[in-house]
């Protein structure tokens, strides 16, 4: 497995793949990598002749306030496990390399972006986007794979290579859980032992709330409730709701597709969740 900081080696590498008519997977991250990141890898690996990682711990996405200085940063352990994957390639720039003195374009968000995260990390989705088309035009590869437990990520990245006419694919990924039910995430890492237990709050959230509407409740307020209801130990509950799964609009009467979305803040680790509800 190879490992590249410069983008120009990356994409050369790629163009050559690709110029002998095979696939090429991209997996974007930020590192400290688990399993859910991992599924990932394993997902473009089984439909992609080669597999790219990037690693970038991108600091046009988060806000002054936010954890961009403590992220867990991991590297050797991460390359370790892309290799173990099946990865071709680990592409790992510098934030010089990626924003170089000057650089001063970015992607302005899709209407997707603009509820949910939108609200409470208004400078979040244009961190994203951006980053995202770079790495895309960095790496012509012909699929790219998204996790859906950063599913207003996800339905953000389809909008924008949409829109901006990308040819690649994107494909999603579903939510790998800890065994008790916990999302996967670099964050959790922050969690103590009874934070941890708070936070189990939002996989059951979900889980009763999908069983509210398999039972034929069809008012979202009274399913919200019920949400609300079982997130009362953490510490800020951002949103706990339901929406419609293509445009994240809210929602009144339930009707497929309906997705159910959380963000909460337990002790200092901001935590999200969503699941489809039908
Ligand atoms: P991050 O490193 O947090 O930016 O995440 C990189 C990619 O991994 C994103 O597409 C995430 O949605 C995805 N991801 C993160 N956690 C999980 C998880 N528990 N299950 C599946 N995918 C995940």
């Amino acid at each position: 497995m190879q490992v590249i900081h410069r983008g120009d080696e990356v994409r050369q590498l790629v163009w050559s793949m690709r110029g002998r008519g095979e696939t090429v997977g991209v997996v974007p991250t930020m590192g400290a990598l688990h399993d859910g990141h991992v599924s990932l890898v394993r997902k473009s690996v089984e439909m992609c002749d080669h597999t790219i990682v990037t690693i970038f711990v991108n600091p046009t996405q988060f806000a002054a306030n936010e954890d961009l200085g403590k992220y867990p940063r991991t590297f050797d352990a991460d390359c370790q496990a892309v290799k173990d994957a099946g990865a071709a390639c680990v592409f790992s720039p510098s934030v010089a390399e990626m924003y170089p003195d000057g650089c001063s374009t970015f992607v302005d968000p899709p209407a997707v972006g603009l509820p949910l995260e939108g609200v409470f990390r208004p400078e979040h989705f244009r961190g994203v986007a951006t980053i995202v088309a770079k790495l895309f035009n960095l790496i012509p590869a012909t699929h790219a794979v998204f996790g859906s437990k950063d599913y207003q990520q996800l339905k953000v990245v389809e909008a924008m290579v949409s829109d901006l006419n990308f040819g690649i694919e994107i494909i999603a990924g579903e939510i790998i859980r800890d065994a008790d039910g916990l999302a996967m995430s670099s964050r959790n890492r922050y969690l103590s032992a009874d934070d941890r237990k708070t936070a189990l709050s939002l996989s059951k959230a979900l889980r009763v709330a999908k069983e509210i509407a398999a039972g034929g409740e069809l008012d979202v307020a009274k399913i919200e409730a019920a949400m609300h209801k079982i997130l009362a130990g953490v510490d800020t509950l951002q949103y706990a709701t339901i929406v419609d799964a293509n445009t994240l609009q809210p929602m009144h009467t339930l009707r497929s597709p309906a997705q159910a979305l959380i963000a909460v803040r337990v002790g200092a680790t901001r935590l999200i969740d969503n699941e489809r509800i039908l």
